[in-house]
């Protein structure tokens, strides 16, 4: 059987432009901060990689720093900002984010609770966009950072971001924003959106895993998280990983020149998944599909089926999808996203379902067949 991939929002396959690029460093070595030769080639290559990612996405050189992971650079936005700001600032101090944010801005949110600062959340409408109106409350508490994603990673909602930047920029505030999920989907540029802040990940785009980036505009104080050498502006010291950036520049280059297109084929292979499984599901209805959203992911509420034995039971038949949020330690949570959206999502299964490059029209609808029967078997097993 054919094993169709409908998990992109977890993970890309590695496009093989990038594996070439990847082994073609590989073949030489060398420490970025070493003076002679070898280090000097891996510097050269280190240093235009971020130059050619930074043009991507309209920022300067300078302004990237790369991390291990997207989860690593929204740590250091968040808590990283929050312990610059208590360095300097008296009094209390809060830290501001959505009610929709990946577990790599809330944790990291919560811990800046428990050093100490207020955690104010904002909350979104049903159709999961940020309700707006929270924000100049949140404001006017002068919070050290505000941290609103540009795309949901379970229902692919789109966050008025533009706005959201240009007034915490007139109000003095450090805006940041996850772009993990937009990047290589959406026209992701900061010298368009005037966020202090913005997180990249390389797997999500076809690029490695193991690599992130932190844009840091010029004059944005942050806290370095973890203490050694100088590297990366001394914000993320360790040898760097010359390879993998220089395969996640490879990716976010083929991204974006490919964008325009491929979100267009994609939004339309999305609309066709779901019509296709509307018709053939009674019951499921689709989470965010009210607001703008990513191309590429699809969330429905399935009602009358286990959230596990569908899931494994989509495994078993060759398609690899999703319920949108982690499982923690073999125990399933409700999705906080659907909740703050209003919906229970313990009483209809959350299927997500994620479109990539490497997704074609024939898997589309083999997925459609599919999808519905296993829902249709699981339900009569369940005597739905
Ligand atoms: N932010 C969002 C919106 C994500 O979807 C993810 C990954 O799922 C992350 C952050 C974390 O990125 P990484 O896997 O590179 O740590």
């Amino acid at each position: 059987m054919e094993p169709i991939y409908l998990d992109n929002a977890a993970t890309t396959p590695l496009r093989d432009e990038v594996r070439e690029a990847i082994l073609e460093c590989w073949t030489d070595y060398g420490n970025p901060s070493s003076v002679h030769g070898w280090g000097r080639r891996a510097r050269n290559r280190l240093e235009e990689a971020r130059e050619r990612i930074a043009g991507v996405i309209g920022a300067r050189r300078r302004e990237l720093i790369f991390t291990g992971s997207g989860t690593e650079a929204d740590n250091l936005a968040v808590l990283g900002r929050w312990r610059a700001w208590r360095r300097t600032h008296e009094g209390a101090g809060a830290v501001v984010c959505s009610a929709i944010e990946h577990s790599a801005v809330l944790a990291p949110v919560q811990a800046a609770g428990r050093e100490g600062a207020s955690v104010l959340i904002l909350g979104v409408t049903n159709d999961g966009v940020l309700d707006t109106g929270a924000l100049e409350e949140a404001l006017a508490a002068e919070p050290a950072v505000v941290s609103v994603m540009w795309a949901n990673n379970e229902v692919g909602t789109l966050q008025p971001v533009r706005e959201l930047a240009e007034r915490c920029r007139d109000a003095g505030v450090v805006y940041h924003t996850d772009a993990v999920q937009a990047f290589g989907r959406e026209r992701v540029r900061v010298d368009e959106v005037p966020c202090g802040l913005l997180t990249l990940s390389a797997h999500k785009i076809g690029g490695p895993t193991g690599i992130g980036a932190l844009f840091v505009r010029e004059g944005v104080e942050l806290e370095p998280l973890v203490h050694g050498g100088g590297q990366e502006s001394g914000l993320r010291p360790g040898t760097e990983a010359v390879a993998a950036a220089v395969g996640f520049a490879r990716a976010a280059e083929l991204a974006e020149r490919e964008r325009e297109a491929e979100a267009a084929r994609l939004a339309r292979l999305r609309d066709r998944l779901q019509a296709g499984l509307l018709a053939r599901i009674p019951g499921a209805e689709v989470n965010g599909g009210n607001a703008p959203r990513l191309p590429n992911i699809l969330n429905l509420s399935i009602p009358g089926v286990d959230r596990e034995v569908l899931l494994m039971s989509l495994d078993l038949e060759g398609v690899a999808a999703s319920s949108g949020s982690a499982c923690h330690s073999g125990a399933v949570e409700p999705s906080h996203v659907l909740t703050a959206m209003g919906r229970d999502s313990e009483q209809a299964t959350p299927l997500r379902l994620s479109l990539g490059r490497t997704t074609t029209a024939e898997a589309i609808e083999l997925a459609i067949e599919r999808i519905a029967h296993v829902v249709e078997r699981v339900r009569a097993l369940a005597g739905v």
